[in-house]
């Protein structure tokens, strides 16, 4: 696409690196087809396709964002469909990624959208305070049929609906010594993973362990960050960042890493994209890209390092869901599907897997009505599947799906850990 970016734009580096992907976009609109708005909505401007062409003319302009371009572009999901579907490698995520900052520095949401948003920033990357919200929120599920009669508190019932009905237990932080040590790999901990499912880093933990590595968490890591950065708060995503390249480079500069795992796909995207973030902070460029090339997908590491031998087979069907961060964001695709055949698992998949299931960081809090259309789709294709377990490796969509299915949904590494020797999945005890 051409552009007219003016030579003092783009001496600045975010709006260089936009114009260099808008300009690779051809206009063919192959991505329209597998943009799950543009499915659900028919409407050009909720394409990546439209969004692109709203972008650049926002960009290019220094435009004031105007209500229409926020409302098009708050309904992106960031699921990357867009990015894996494009024959020009147009990157869209750093594109959208920089118009959210753009919007957050220049326009005013309406009060409520700004409390909502300031809310959830506050919260959501904080164990504690989230541990605190959950449990505000299972005493008010009895309003969530009122909350959701009346538009303005839908984002409300969202949240509510999305809280587990019992408190989860803290998650152990206990690893086990290994003798012979093959390896030493720091886990993520994670925000909301660790209080709304535990049992998954219990899992990873004593899977890693079993295969002889050694798991570290790091003193002084944060929530990774994307929950923030795409809301477009551009500083809070980087301070998150950049504490996480401290804590890490500490670790890697005393006893050594060898990889940093993630069991939730939507940070591991993230920090697998730490370097591109941290690109033009001199002090940190080259620790951020050197952290992104140790960060892996769990379903990743278990290929590299081999499964334990299965000695617990189960013969149940496994509906496999990909999560957009893991199929789109990470490009890992076949992996999760083959382990857990290896693993033992009757592994199927289902109708329309390249679209999201709605869950989107916050999205499902912040578009709850277009989230929940998603929603049911993506658990209707997995529901036809006649599954014994839905598996899928982001806590998001497991929760996401989980409120709208009676079939169990466990992580991947659950179910991994399990054939190799670990407890059952809680979902499915
Ligand atoms: S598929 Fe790629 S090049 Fe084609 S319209 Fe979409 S983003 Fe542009
Ligand atoms: S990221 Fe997803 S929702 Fe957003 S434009 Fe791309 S395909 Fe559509």
């Amino acid at each position: 696409m051409q552009t007219s970016f003016t030579p003092r734009q783009l001496a600045e580096p975010d709006m260089a690196a936009s114009e260099a992907i808008i300009r690779k976009c051809v206009h063919c609109g192959f991505c329209t087809a597998t943009c799950p708005t543009y499915v659900l909505l028919g409407d050009e401007l909720d394409s990546p396709r439209g969004r692109i062409y709203l972008m650049k003319e926002m960009l290019e302009k220094e435009q004031q964002p105007t209500a229409e371009v926020v409302k098009h572009i708050d309904r992106c999901l960031s699921c990357l469909s867009c990015m894996t579907t494009c024959p020009s490698d147009v990157t869209y995520m750093h594109l959208v990624d920089h118009a959210r900052a753009y919007i957050e520095d220049r326009y005013k949401r309406p009060w409520r959208e700004r409390m909502l948003r300031t809310v959830l920033a506050w919260v959501l990357p904080h164990p504690g305070r989230f541990r605190l919200a959950l449990a505000l929120a299972r005493i008010a599920k009895p309003i969530i049929p009122l909350a959701d009669s009346l538009p303005a508190l839908k984002p409300v019932a969202a949240m509510l609906k999305l809280a587990p009905r019992r408190a989860a237990p803290a998650p152990s932080t206990a690893t086990a010594p290994v003798a012979a040590r093959k390896g030493r790999i720091a886990l993520l901990q994670g925000c909301a993973e660790p209080v709304l499912r535990p049992e998954i880093r219990e899992a990873t933990v004593r899977l890693l362990n079993r295969c002889g590595h050694e798991v570290v968490f790091a003193k002084g890591e944060v929530c990774c960050g994307s929950l923030v950065h795409h809301m477009g708060r551009k500083d809070d995503g980087l301070d998150a960042a950049r504490a996480n390249v401290d804590a890490w480079t500490r670790e890697l500069e005393g006893e050594g890493l060898d990889a940093i795992v993630i069991t939730a796909s939507g940070c591991g995207t993230t920090i697998k994209d730490y370097g591109f973030m941290l690109r033009d902070d001199a002090a940190y460029a080259a620790k951020a890209a050197k952290v992104s090339a140790l960060a892996r997908d769990v379903s990743e590491l278990l290929t590299e390092i081999e499964l334990p031998p299965v000695t617990t087979p189960h013969a149940l069907t496994v509906a496999y869901h990909a999560a957009c961060s893991l199929q789109h964001g990470q490009r890992v695709t076949e992996t999760p599907k083959r382990l857990l055949t290896q693993a033992g698992f009757t592994v199927r998949t289902p109708a329309e897997a390249h679209l999201c299931c709605g869950s989107a960081g916050v999205y499902n809090i912040l578009q709850p009505d277009i989230a929940a259309r998603i929603g049911e789709r993506k658990t209707a294709n997995l529901e036809r599947l006649s599954a014994d377990v839905i598996a899928t490796g982001n806590i998001g969509c497991a929760m996401q799906i989980g409120l709208r299915t009676s079939t169990p949904v466990a992580h991947t590494v659950e179910l991994l850990d399990w054939a190799t020797g670990g407890a059952a999945p809680k979902s499915l005890t």
